[in-house]
């Protein structure tokens, strides 16, 4: 029996309850899989979530200006 599931993150995947995503700060604006190219101009500015994943994956955040502002995800969040 371990933790109640937490809503994963659309951009990284771990899963952290956050509405803005320590581990990537990614801000969940409803966007997942669906939409992952449609840029809404809203929480996370021009990023769609296919940039941000593929920044995430480049820089280990979002957006690169990001970068100082994540931390590392725990065994606990892992997908
Ligand atoms: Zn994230």
């Amino acid at each position: 029996m371990g933790q109640p599931t937490l809503p994963r993150c659309a951009c990284c995947g771990y899963r952290t309850g956050c509405t803005t995503c320590p581990i990537c700060y990614w801000t969940d604006d409803g966007r997942d899989d669906p939409s992952v190219s449609v840029v809404t101009g809203s929480r996370n500015g021009e990023l769609s979530l296919a940039d941000a994943r593929l920044n995430y994956s480049i820089y280990g955040a979002s957006a690169p200006r990001y970068q100082e502002l994540v931390r590392p995800p725990r065994d606990d969040e892992r997908p």
